[in-house]
């Protein structure tokens, strides 16, 4: 069976866990942390990362320090994950979900101007598969209408947009380090902040609302309660795991890469055929091999085919069940506009096997079966 995702190991991880252990330091930020937050900084330009516990809690940090209140409104798109509204819904936001663009999956920003209320508060473009929304006119739509702009960028560490590194364009951007991510730590996240205003904020916040960063910088000499807090530091046994990643991501960014292009090209004809529709990737736009998707006619069809894979060995899954359809999307959210093309086009989405160790001869396995079940020759 070829699995749909093998969480990566790039070989120095035990190593680095058992340097935690023998440094008897094995909460949060200790050097392991430390060095995946610089590294961080360094590869995308933002004024600070903080490793977290979840791109989950990420979006809660972004959520706390865009001080989001009842009854405000945040704009994203319904087809993402579950976390994404569950950040704002949590401090009594209402989620405005708008339609997506059928060639990237992402938010249309074209529809975002019109969903503008004197309520909307933010704005929260989701980087599908790693493929950067048009962050040039959203962020023009933010400045215009006095919005912040939280990327989630779960899926996108290693790709850009203009030059600008998925994550850091907007004020806050959150990363995901779960198992199924391109770089992991089992699960884990970070938090992007784009003002370095709001590092001091962001640190109580992500300990407890202490100011104990300052007491291990040796910047004050005892730390205290100073507002409220959670804890979303995550442990340095995580974050050595991660770092052993890090520490060759070219190489698996490389990796991905190889994969994706060998699909692309293995299944180009059958999508000349007209049978699927292959991913875009839009000008400006430099992805990092997160995910190959690839689209057929329609729910039914999607059914077949991942029923036939599955009796060819191989694991192909569909992705999000858009969220205003959910019980509570229906209650805590609503769909502004009409939604063409989310339901749509999310029922025709099928992702295949993708993930660091994946050879050549699976990838084209995968792709001879998919030809026959087409009838088609590769
Ligand atoms: C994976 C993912 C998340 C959640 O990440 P966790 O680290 O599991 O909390 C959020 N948003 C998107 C788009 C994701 O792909």
């Amino acid at each position: 069976m070829i699995s749909f995702n093998v969480p990566p190991a790039a070989g120095n991880e035990i190593e680095y866990i058992s340097q935690a252990i023998g440094l008897h330091k094995i909460c949060g930020d200790g050097i392991f942390t430390r060095r995946c937050s610089k590294w961080l900084e360094e590869q995308t330009g933002t004024a600070k990362a903080l490793l977290t516990t979840s791109c989950t809690h990420a979006l809660e940090m972004a959520a706390l320090l865009a001080d989001i209140q009842p009854g405000d409104e945040v704009i994203m798109p319904a087809y993402t994950f579950v976390s994404t509204a569950d950040a704002f819904v949590l401090r009594g936001a209402k989620v405005v979900f708008v339609d997506i663009r059928p060639d990237t999956m992402n938010i249309d920003e074209n529809l975002i101007e019109d969903a503008i209320t004197e309520r909307t508060r933010a704005i929260v473009p989701v980087h599908y598969a790693g493929v950067s929304c048009e962050m040039d006119r959203i962020c023009q739509i933010a400045r215009e209408h006095h919005l912040l702009v939280i990327e989630d960028a779960a899926q996108g560490l290693m790709a850009s947009y203009k030059g600008q590194a998925l994550g850091a364009i907007g004020d806050y951007g959150c990363i995901s380090f779960h198992e199924t991510k391109n770089y992991s730590m089992g699960e884990g996240g970070a938090i992007y902040l784009k003002d370095p205003a709001k590092i001091e904020e962001a640190e109580i916040i992500r300990e407890k609302g202490t100011n104990r960063s300052k007491f291990f910088r040796g910047q004050i000499d005892k730390y205290t309660w100073v507002d409220a807090g959670s804890s979303y530091l995550p442990s340095e046994l995580n974050a050595a795991y991660l770092w052993a990643q890090l520490e060759v991501a070219d190489e698996i960014n490389t990796w991905r890469l190889r994969c994706w292009e060998q699909y692309r090209q293995l299944l180009t004809p059958l999508a000349e055929q007209g049978r699927i529709q292959l991913p875009t990737v839009p000008e400006g736009c430099v992805h990092n091999g997160h995910m190959f998707y690839i689209k057929v006619k329609d729910l039914e069809e999607r059914s077949l085919l991942i029923r036939y894979l599955d009796q060819q060995g191989v694991n192909a899954v569909f992705h999000y069940i858009p969220l205003h359809t959910a019980p509570a999307g229906l209650q805590y959210g609503r769909f502004h506009g009409e939604d063409v093309y989310t339901t749509r086009e999310s029922e025709r989405l099928l992702r295949l096997p993708m993930y660091y160790g994946l050879r050549e001869d699976q990838i084209s396995y995968v792709a001879e079966v998919l030809y026959h079940f087409f009838d088609e020759k590769l």
